[in-house]
């Protein structure tokens, strides 16, 4: 018998084609007058932001923010939020990623404001109510209910056009949190339901999006499984593979979707023996003969992603310190955190080798 505890925290949120016009709205519900739009700053999320602003109304906008950077460093979220307290903002709409949506949390924990997130990538950030943020140089985590957005809205048109080189990690990014969900020590059977129907709809997603990568049924999938990644991300603790990855980002600089794609199949082979059963669920829930971590190593070499961390750029000399930092940290894992064989794990990461 496995004894838990839940409470479930799940902002409400807006699934469809063409719901982007739904934001004004959802503003309106939230009794926001004067909204800042956060976004990026190239030429796709600045496009959308104007979409939005059209379909909010410019009296209704008080200004754009395209500042937002991976990792949330805290100057960019002190100039934000004197540029949004300058325009007399009184609440924050995200358009994309992990990033965006990360500052508009930074924003919103310190301000008490709405949030409406449009998220544009499989991250998962939306659907938590926790906050990385960077200082001087290392990142800290931190969860408040204050910074769990109120509104999410999925467009799935949105992520048509998302680029095979974005999608395939963001979607990758997504499975881990499932993954992980999975083999967690406050794990419960919602989430697990949650955590299984992710997997099988991003696996069977991102094998379709290959070919066919406007396929609006397989983006529909690929986005559900996200949100359903997210609530994963929410609601239960994450493990070895999410801490090496903080640490590799952290650390290290390595990129955030790129990092969870080249570790994860090695963090589940490390994990295999103690989880048995949850890998076994998932051999089962993605149709494998394969064992699991083989099975995402292979889909992963199938999709054309990154496979090792040689080639996002860590240098080899720093396996050895990254081994340290994610074995000194105490966190609850299925195997036991051994130094040598972390060590090990990053090695053949590195490499981009089979998972163990
Ligand atoms: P990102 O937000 O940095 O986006 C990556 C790039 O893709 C950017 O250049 C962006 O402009 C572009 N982009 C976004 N959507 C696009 C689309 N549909 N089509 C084309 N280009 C698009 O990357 P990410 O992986 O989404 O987010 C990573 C960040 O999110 C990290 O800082 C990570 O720590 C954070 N994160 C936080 C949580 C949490 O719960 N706190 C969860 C997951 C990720």
């Amino acid at each position: 018998m496995r004894a838990f505890t839940f409470e479930a925290h799940i902002p409400r949120t807006i699934f469809g084609q063409g719901t982007l016009k739904q934001v004004g709205d959802e503003i309106k519900r939230l009794n926001c007058k004067r909204v800042l739009l956060i976004t990026q700053d190239n030429e796709r999320q600045m496009a959308l932001a104007h979409e939005v602003r059209d379909i909010i109304g410019e009296a209704n906008v008080a200004g754009i923010c395209v500042d937002a950077v991976m990792h949330t460093p805290e100057d960019v979220t002190t100039k934000a939020l004197a540029y949004a307290k300058s325009i007399n903002a009184d609440g924050l709409v995200s358009l994309g990623g992990g990033s965006t949506v990360g500052l508009a949390k930074a924003l919103a924990v310190r301000t008490g404001w709405p949030h409406v997130a449009v998220p544009t990538t499989y991250a998962g950030s939306e659907a938590t109510p926790v906050l990385g943020e960077t200082v001087n140089g290392l990142k800290t985590t931190r969860s408040d209910p204050k910074i769990l957005p109120n509104t999410i809205v999925y467009d799935v048109d949105l992520t048509l056009t998302m680029p095979a080189f974005l999608t395939f990690p963001s979607g990758i990014n997504a499975l881990a949190h499932c993954v992980e969900a999975l083999y967690s020590a406050t794990l419960n059977p919602i989430i697990e339901g949650v955590g299984l129907s992710g997997i099988t709809q991003i696996y069977h997603a991102l094998l379709k999006l290959k070919d066919a990568p406007t396929d609006v049924d397989a983006r529909a999938d690929a986005l559900g499984g996200a949100w359903a990644a997210g609530v994963c991300l929410a609601h239960v603790g994450m493990g070895l593979h999410h801490k090496l990855c903080h640490t590799l980002g952290g650390s290290f600089g390595l990129p955030h979707a790129e990092t969870h794609t080249v570790v994860l199949p090695h963090a589940m082979g490390y994990n295999y023996s103690a989880a048995k059963g949850a890998m076994e669920k998932i051999e089962h829930a993605i149709g494998s003969s394969d064992k699991a971590p083989t099975a995402f190593w292979n889909l992963e070499k199938k999709l054309g992603t990154p496979m090792s961390l040689k080639e996002l750029g860590l240098k080899k000399e720093d396996l050895a310190k990254a081994a340290d930092i994610a074995s000194k940290a105490q966190y609850p894992n299925p195997a036991p955190l051994d130094r040598e064989k972390l060590l090990t794990l990053l090695e053949n990461a590195w490499e981009g080798n089979p998972p163990a």
